[in-house]
């Protein structure tokens, strides 16, 4: 807790080790504190409502970098397929809903630029692809800058090569995407807390060591002893675990149509790959592996390969 700058920095960290727990009044709140605006307006649109205090779905739809858009669809016999185009790929989105109305749930990278955009949408008469346009909003993330010793900045050789298979190993999980039998899929998107305690505010946060700028933080830490339990916060099957080089005890649980959770720095992994768990059961333990300085659960969500804010997804 008392030591959130003694971990080194990584060239492309999943997790980001150790951050600051910032409190800003809670999490719902975080739009409300000025951080939005903090920042002359730019061409692009500042996001201007907060996610209601008592939604209705979820996740809160929030249209910034690192937030959420719901897209509708309108009705239609069967689910429509939607798709996105991401680093010169087209990337499947998770479409939820009923014949009545179907909603696009796409997730807006931390690096999207603001402004006008567009998901695609298979027609229901197989003429092929309709535009659906929807625009990225300002949001002003907190930024840090920190002077360490350059030895803490940089890898051996072999760790560097390590975190390299490992970054690869890991991009291929992160383009699961199943479909579950129809009427398997959950409910709701409504998560879980997955282990009690202090939640940061830090995802989004953006580490510039000694003038070199790190990935922002793309997750939810939660403050919690070594040991706690970490509960599943949706049903879902274990795609990948692994003893990762900065991530340490790692667990990646798919949760159908590209919404995948991670959990990082972990004691203990008490699944194995193929397992499938229900929400709220108990599946690892929160601990301090890989690059960290003190046990916590590095909390990760995922929509079309690109980590979203967890806060969306739970209560405030
Ligand atoms: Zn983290």
């Amino acid at each position: 807790m008392s030591e959130p700058f003694s971990s080194p920095p990584h060239p492309q960290p999943l997790c980001s080790r150790r951050h600051l727990l910032i409190r800003t009044g809670g999490l719902l709140a975080l739009p409300a504190t000025g951080l939005l605006h903090a920042k002359p307006p730019s061409t692009a649109p500042t996001a201007s409502t907060a996610p209601p205090a008592t939604p209705t779905v979820w996740p809160h739809a929030l249209q910034v970098p690192g937030g959420v858009a719901r897209l509708s669809l309108g009705p239609a016999a069967t689910r429509p397929q939607a798709q996105v185009r991401q680093a010169e790929v087209d990337v499947p989105l998770l479409v939820v809903g009923d014949a009545s109305e179907w909603t696009a749930v796409l997730g807006i990278a931390l690096a999207a630029p603001l402004g006008d955009a567009h998901i695609s949408v298979a027609q229901a008469d197989g003429s092929g692809l309709r535009q659906l346009p929807y625009t990225v909003a300002r949001k002003q993330y907190k930024e840090q800058h920190l002077q360490v010793s350059p030895r803490t900045v940089d890898l051996s050789p072999e760790d560097q090569a390590r975190y390299e298979r490992e970054r690869d190993h890991q991009a291929g999980v992160m383009t699961t995407f199943t479909t579950p039998p129809a009427g398997q899929a959950p409910a709701s998107l409504r998560m879980r807390v997955p282990v009690p305690g202090r939640r940061s505010s830090s995802f989004g946060l953006r580490r510039v060591f000694n003038g070199q700028p790190r990935n922002p933080h793309s997750g939810m830490d939660i403050a919690a002893a070594t040991g706690t339990p970490i509960v599943a916060p949706l049903a879902g099957q274990v795609i990948d675990m692994g003893d990762y080089f900065f991530n340490g005890g790692t667990v990646w649980l798919d949760h159908g149509q590209g919404l995948l959770t991670m959990y990082c720095h972990l004691s203990s992994m008490d699944v194995r790959v193929g397992d499938v768990v229900k929400a709220g059961e108990a599946f690892c333990k929160v601990g301090a592996t890989g690059r960290v300085t003190g046990p916590h659960l590095h909390w990760g969500v995922m929509l079309n390969r690109t980590m979203v804010d967890p806060a969306l997804f739970i209560p405030a």
